[in-house]
């Protein structure tokens, strides 16, 4: 793929992930917001939808006690009972007219008085109840007609749909119910239809009597949750708002800095700012200086001199260590080179290397390259992998680690005794040296079971035949211990401090046997 199309897509991933892990916590707040809404909405619901049940149930339950005072007239001459008819009408709130029928025929009625009108029984719901859509005395006006007949006489009592529509519009103002009765429903506009009611709503819900035959239908509005959610919960919303903005400007800070990190890496490689610094590392039978272990700084423009801790990490994490490593070793390799005379056959020279340089065969090309800038057999290039981050065993490192052997490199396991390495780790790769880490070294002098520890490690890796360095020797105490104990090299600042190529190579020249450094020396190493 080509470099732009890879920058692009990611500039466009940096420039996305930011809102979307700021939106992540508003999202999962608003569902779960949402769903607390919903909760509660629904169950408000179902309360009020109960409550309109139970109101048209006292209404059927006053037209019933009047219907039942009127059965008995059922059948007797119209002149004879429109009083009484007319009665209970002005008695009964709920009741807009009474009327009697014999023999399916609606004969009196106490708006009209005798009249001879047939009665459809089937329209009836369990012949009980009819939710007209009008009459001819007010036609689209919903009605409820209670029926109750025995021995083909009976009584029809008309109730005002507005007593229904006053329960549907006070009792559900929030809600869209409807009452069903059969084939017929209304909803709070009083439009009576004819087929099955419309379960709107986000969770419909229906509810039946259980003593006359009609439901209620419905739920609580569409979007009601959505102005519940905004009318109810500002703050919270807000707050979500607020942590969403925080979470995300972090995200974006972050991404920010850590490109920023990476592109001024990029740019002090491209810069040649990464300088090798070199730390002696002495023999324990003479304290000559057996090698030296080359360590990494950032020569940076304006903060100077820069510690590896405060950028390796960083730099192994992004895996910009590998290009890093490779320049070091080539200006190491450049600025030794010259003063090979110097240094005894096998002059050991230490690079610290990650796990992330040992994924292919480069390093074999790097090591080739190196060793070509000194004459054969003047130094021995050994390097340094830390027991922190094992390198995973696999054919391909097995391979590379056999030719590394082959060449001539040496291999030492770094900070020993701080990782999790084992026998057959050490066998597989065939590690030469041990580093035994500085905080063990610390602990000479210390307590018996520090002591103890530090023989441990000693005595391991004299079983294991493998030859050993201890880091970080800073006393004499330290010094005379490990000499005891026949550790075989030693590095530290009682040693010597890492230094600059100008000063190492003019302390090299002091300690060789010529002592003279060659005429075209640059000035910056040769003594004052
Ligand atoms: P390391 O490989 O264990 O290097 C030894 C560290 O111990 C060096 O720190 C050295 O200055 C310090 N040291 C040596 N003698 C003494 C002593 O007597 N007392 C104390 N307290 N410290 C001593 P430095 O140079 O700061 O490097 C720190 C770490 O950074 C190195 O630990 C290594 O892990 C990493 N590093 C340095 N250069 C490179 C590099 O080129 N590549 C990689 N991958 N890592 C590097
Ligand atoms: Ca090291
Ligand atoms: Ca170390």
């Amino acid at each position: 793929m080509p470099l732009t199309l890879e920058r692009q897509r990611h500039r466009t991933w940096r420039a996305v992930l930011p809102w979307a892990v700021g939106a992540l916590p508003l999202l999962c707040g608003l569902v779960l917001l949402e769903w607390q809404v919903e909760r509660n909405l629904h169950e408000r619901s179902v309360a009020t939808a109960r409550q309109v049940v139970n109101h048209v149930e006292r209404i059927l339950d006053s037209v019933s006690a009047a219907a039942k005072i009127l059965a008995p007239l059922a059948g007797r001459p119209c002149a004879e009972v429109t009083l009484a008819l007319r009665e209970q009408v002005t008695r009964n709130a709920f009741i807009r007219s009474t009327n009697l029928f014999a023999n399916d025929i609606l004969y009196c009625s106490s708006l009209f008085g005798a009249i001879h009108e047939p009665v459809e029984a089937t329209r009836y719901t369990e012949g009980q109840l009819w939710l007209m859509d009008g009459n001819t005395v007010t036609p689209d006006h919903a009605l409820l007609v209670y029926r109750t007949h025995q021995a083909g006489r009976g009584v029809l009592l008309t109730v005002d749909g507005d007593h229904l529509i006053t329960a549907l519009q006070l009792i559900a103002n929030d809600e869209a119910l409807q009452i069903q009765v059969g084939t017929h429903w209304m909803g709070a506009d009083g439009r009576v239809h004819l087929s099955k009611p419309p379960l709107t709503g986000s969770t419909p819900i229906s509810l039946y009597s259980s003593r006359y035959p009609f439901g209620v239908h419905g739920g609580y509005r569409a979007h009601q949750s959505l102005r519940t959610l905004y009318s109810h919960y500002p703050a919270l919303l807000a707050l979500l708002c607020v942590i969403g903005t925080f979470i995300g400007m972090t995200c974006h800070w972050q991404l920010r800095r850590a490109s920023s990190s990476r592109s001024e890496l990029d740019r002090a490689l491209q810069a040649d700012e990464f300088t090798p610094y070199f730390q002696p590392v002495v023999r324990t039978s003479d304290y000559r200086w057996a090698g030296a272990e080359v360590l990494m700084r950032w020569q940076h423009p304006r903060e100077g001199l820069v510690s590896p801790d405060l950028f390796i990490p960083y730099a192994e994490h992004s895996g910009q260590i590998v290009p890093m490593t490779r320049a070091l070793m080539l200006r190491t390799a450049q600025g030794l080179a010259p003063y090979a005379a110097f240094m005894d056959e096998g002059f050991h020279i230490g690079i610290n290397i990650t796990a992330d340089h040992c994924q292919d065969f480069t390093l074999l090309d790097e090591c080739r390259a190196f060793l070509g800038f000194f004459p054969p057999g003047r130094v021995l290039l050994t390097l340094e992998l830390t027991e922190r981050k094992l390198l995973e065993v696999t054919p391909m490192t097995l391979e590379l680690f056999e030719k590394l052997h082959q060449m001539g490199v040496k291999i030492a396991l770094d900070d020993f005794g701080t990782g999790q390495s084992s026998l057959s780790y050490l066998r597989q790769f065939n590690i030469d040296y041990l580093k035994i880490d500085q905080s063990f070294v610390a602990m000479i002098g210390g307590d018996a079971l520090s002591q103890h520890i530090l023989d441990t490690i000693i005595e391991l890796s004299r079983k294991l035949d493998l030859a050993v360095v201890a880091e970080g020797v800073e006393t004499e105490a330290q010094r005379d211990y490990l000499a005891r104990h026949q550790v075989d090299l030693q590095q530290g600042y009682l040693h010597a401090r890492p230094m600059p190529l100008e000063a190492f190579i003019q302390a090299l020249a002091a300690r060789s046997s010529s002592g003279r450094l060659p005429p075209d020396t640059p000035a910056a190493i040769m003594p004052g």
